[in-house]
Formats: C-alpha cells, structure tokens, sequence
C-alpha cells in the first residue's frame, strides 16, 4: 500500500501550490507507507465552519433517524475490514491479531451506542419538590463540532470510538490523527462516507502538534484528546485560551498486585499479556507488578516460562512486533539503562531483537529501587518490572506512588477481598484477575485520574462528554402571579415560611408545620 495522492479532506492544497508533505514509514522495515499533505493551519478552523455547517442538519434528525443511518457504519467497517487491518499494521507494525481486536472494539461500541443512544436522548421528569404545580425535564442537546485527537498507538480505534461517540450524540467532528498513523485517521472519513453520512460531518485535518494545536484553537465545542500527558497540558492551556472544554485521556504507569493467593498460573498469563499486547504500546498496559513475597519466585517462575515462548519480530506471526516509533524506542531504551545503572537485574530481554530493528525483546526487570523512574514514570515499551512486596498493604500502598491513575489489576482467589482491595487503589478502573478487560466493555466508563486525565469515553459517560444538558420548566397553572412575585405582602412571607419549613422538617410533619403556620399568619 502506497498513497501519494492526498486525497481527502476536502481537496487541499489547491492546484498548483507545493503541499508540507508527511511521509509515513513502515516501523517494520522502514519501507514509505505514503506521503500527506499537511493541512494548513489556517485551513483547520474553516473545516470546523464546514462541519458546524453540517451538524446544524445533523442536530435536528431525531435521534432514531440518525441512529438508523449510523446503522451503515457497521456495513462500511464490514466492507473494509481487510483495508483497515493492513493499514493498522503498516502503521504501527503491530501483529494483525491486534489490528482487528481494535475493530471488534469498535464494533461492540458501535452496539453499545446502538442499543443506548435514542433512550439517552429521552426527556427525563424531574421532581419539581414544594413547586408541586410545575413541570420540569431535563433533555440532551448536541454540543455541536468535537475535535479528536487521536494517539497512534491504537490508531483506528482511537480516532473511530470518540468519533461514533460523538456522531451518537449529534455532533460533527474534525479528526486530527497523528502524524505517525494519518492513514487509520483517514478511514474514519472514509468509513462515514460510506455510509451516506452527510458530506463534511466528518473530516479529518493532517499534520503534527501544530495542526493539533490549530485544531484545539479552532473554536470547537469540545476536544476529545488521547495522547500523552505532558502534550494533554499543552491541549489544557490552549484550550484555556477560549474556554473550550476538554476531556483528556493520557498516560499511566498501571500496577498489577499479586496476591499470596493468586491462581498463579493465571496471573502470569494474563500479566504477561497485559504488559506486552502491542509491544507494551497501551495506556493500559501492566507497568509494574508488586507480587507478595511468598509467592514472588513461583511467579516470577511462570511469567518467564511464558515469555520464553513469545516470538519477538518485523515479520508476521509474532507476538511482539517492533515499536512503533523511533522516539518511543529511544525512551524506553534510556529508562532502561537507567534502571540497569540503579542497580536493577534484566532478568531476559533488555535489547533488540536485531540492533537494526525496532524490536525491543520483551524485557523483565528485578531489584528494582522503589524510586527508581521505570516504577514511576510510563514507559510505554515492551518492559515489565517485578517487584517483591511484603504483603497487601505494602503493595497498595506503591501502587498508590505515582501521580497517574488510568487503571490497575489485583489478583487473588478471595473475589470478594479482590474487590475490596480494588477499591483502595486510585484509579478509573481497576480489574479483579484480569488486565485491560475493562476497555472492551462498551458499557463501563472509561479514563483516569491525577495525571492520567479527566472526563470519560465509554458508557453512557461517553454520551454526557459530548452532549449538554438542557433543563425545561413548564408551569402547569397558569395563574396570573406566582405567590412569590412583585408585589410582596404578607401573604408572600406566610408562603415562603411555609415553604421553609415544609422543606425543613420534610414529609406530613413539615406539611403540618407549614399549614398550621400559615394559619396562624406567619409567624414561627
Ligand atoms: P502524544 O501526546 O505525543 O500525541 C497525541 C496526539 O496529540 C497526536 O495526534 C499528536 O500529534 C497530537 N499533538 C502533539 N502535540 C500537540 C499539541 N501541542 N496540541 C495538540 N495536539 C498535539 O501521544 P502519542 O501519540 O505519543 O501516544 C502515546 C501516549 O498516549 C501515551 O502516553 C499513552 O499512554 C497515551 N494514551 C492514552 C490513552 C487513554 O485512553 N488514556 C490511550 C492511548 C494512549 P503527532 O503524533 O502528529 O505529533
């Protein structure tokens, strides 16, 4: 697959002007994926204008009218399945089973929004209290044009999710992938024009920070950003500049706790899986791993026997494929060595598989300083450090360290224990005997806290982010005055006395007080 053309995005540049190409390379082999041109910076808000334009239309579908033409989507992801996995793995060089696990995420979302939207949109009754002759509802109401800004780790789900989250909830959106995976972006137009979506509700602006930059200050109605935490308090600041609210998916640094009474054999498994899925290239993956020492050697045992059977390589049929960007090795490299200097032991890995390759072995640190960065900062690499803890509390309590908290996993038979402990750890979500699970359940909100972010995609939370409410008061009565209206008399304080102290004591109690004060002409 090699693209020269830039074709899409509304047909920039115009002909006869030299575009700022981006040229996307194969981590694999470093072969030229393609070249795109940049979209202008100055080019990023009228897309939003165009959108905006669009949306207007879109907004006032009712929501079962839309969600039946959303229903298309399904077919367009169906149609391009086999594009979009080899877009995904040229991109990123991740294995191909990993490119579709992020379609089937896709898709069950898409269920999810299916099933929910319309309901979501539903008028709710709100009880109006005292003001017993009034009506109140409270409604949903599109935002208006969202603008993505997806990471490249997981390039099509990344972009598509917030994408259809917004589409769901009547918005138009201007996509911004990275410069890394503009491709898997540029699908998600593609995949809404397949469907019949209207023209220009759906685009997507190429170019690297600076075109993200461009995107936040473009006068969107709110940014979806997923990417790494020092770049989201650069979104943060901008988007300070006009008020633009934002949700902010960033990094973690996810402990996993083994338990003296962990299924061993199933902790390992899943932990080894967690760490290394996407060469370790996941928000979520298993960053550090506390293990109680009674049965520290016994695990320790099993993770290695398992990594010993792992195929690291460029080619297909591996497990661990290269690392998608030459910076990202270089970091995951440097915490290395770090590590290795402080004294930690590489247990196995701790080099490319070929020095010319971007193959990083799946690597286990042992021996670690408590303060060591690899404990604290992400790594984002196929690195899992292991480390002896005395018991539970120990384990919570450094896995309590870091300032992210994205999510985190406990292993133990005792579910009910599992459970409790769970909820000590800060974290958006943490899993019982299971690691990055939680991602896949379209329903179960997802995202952080501290410097792992703020605000949720998933879930009906995902549907909130990209709505605002709208609160409706209808009076039922239609008297001439309200009894609290100009002018004030007497009869108005017995009423707002009354009032008081109906809400004060609550109930037949509070409705007695007040009656028996009014009668008694307002005084308490
Ligand atoms: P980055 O933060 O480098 O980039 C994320 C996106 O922001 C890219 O599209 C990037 O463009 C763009 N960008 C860069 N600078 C700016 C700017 N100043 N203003 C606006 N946009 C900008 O993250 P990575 O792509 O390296 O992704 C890895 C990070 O993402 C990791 O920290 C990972 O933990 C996090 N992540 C978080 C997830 C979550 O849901 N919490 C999920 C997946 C990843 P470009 O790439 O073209 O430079």
């Amino acid at each position: 697959m090699t693209h020269t053309t830039p074709k899409h995005g509304g047909g920039w540049p115009p002909s006869g002007m030299d575009p700022e190409v981006i040229r996307v390379l194969r981590p694999s082999d470093g072969s030229l994926v393609g070249e795109l041109a940049v979209t202008p910076s100055h080019e990023v808000p009228r897309r939003v204008e165009r959108a905006r334009s669009v949306q207007a239309g879109w907004a006032s579908l009712l929501p079962k009218d839309r969600e039946r033409r959303l229903r298309a989507l399904l077919e367009a992801i169906d149609e391009r399945t086999p594009e979009i996995e080899d877009t995904i793995v040229a991109e990123t060089g991740k294995p191909r089973a990993e490119a579709t696990v992020e379609i089937v995420s896709v898709v069950d979302h898409i269920r999810f929004l299916l099933k929910n939207a319309t309901g979501f949109f539903r008028p709710r009754r709100i009880p109006t209290g005292w003001m017993a002759w009034k009506q109140a509802f409270v409604q949903r109401d599109p935002l208006g044009v969202v603008g993505v800004i997806s990471p490249w780790n997981y390039p099509f789900m990344l972009s598509m999710t917030p994408t259809c989250t917004a589409l769901f909830g009547g918005n138009g959106v201007v996509l911004k992938p990275s410069e890394f995976t503009p491709y898997s972006g540029l699908l998600v137009e593609d995949i809404a024009r397949d469907a019949g979506l209207p023209e220009g509700l759906v685009q997507v602006v190429i170019g690297g920070g600076e075109t993200g930059e461009a995107l936040v200050r473009a006068g969107v109605d709110k940014i979806f950003f997923t990417g790494g935490s020092r770049t989201g308090r650069a979104v943060l600041a901008a988007a300070a500049d006009s008020l633009t609210p934002s949700v902010l998916e960033l990094g973690g640094k996810d402990a996993a706790i083994v338990l003296e009474d962990a299924d061993l054999a199933r902790a390992s498994r899943g932990i080894v899986w967690g760490a290394f899925l996407n060469a370790g290239q996941s928000c979520i993956a298993v960053e550090r791993v506390y293990v109680v020492e009674r049965v520290y050697d016994a695990f320790l045992r099993e993770v290695l026997a398992h990594i010993r059977k792992l195929k690291a390589g460029s080619s297909a049929g591996v497990e661990i494929g290269p690392m998608t960007t030459p910076a990202q090795l270089a970091w995951v490299e440097q915490q290395l060595a770090e590590a290795v200097e402080a004294g930690a032991t590489v247990v196995t890995g701790g080099h490319r598989t070929d020095p010319a390759s971007n193959v990083l072995e799946p690597t286990v640190l042992t021996g670690l300083d408590p303060t060591s960065s690899i404990l604290r900062e992400e790594s984002f690499g196929p690195v899992l450090p292991v480390v002896r803890v005395k018991d539970c509390e120990e384990a919570i309590h450094l896995a309590n360290e870091t300032p992210y908290g994205l999510s985190a996993s406990v292993w133990t038979k005792d579910r009910k224990r599992g459970l409790a402990l769970a909820r000590r750890i800060r974290a958006g979500a943490v899993c019982v005997n299971d690691a990055l699970a939680h991602f896949g359940i379209a329903g179960l909100p997802f995202g952080g806290v501290g410097e792992s972010g703020f605000g949720r995609s998933h879930g009906i939370e995902g549907l909130e982010e990209v709505t605002r409410s709208r609160s409706l008061l209808v009076d039922r009565m239609g008297i001439e005055r309200e009894p609290w209206w100009f002018p004030y008399n007497r009869g108005t304080e017995r009423l707002l006395r009354g009032a008081l102290l109906f809400r004060l004591r609550g109930g037949l109690k509070g409705a007695f007080a007040a009656i028996a004060l009014m009668v008694k002409g307002g005084r308490r």
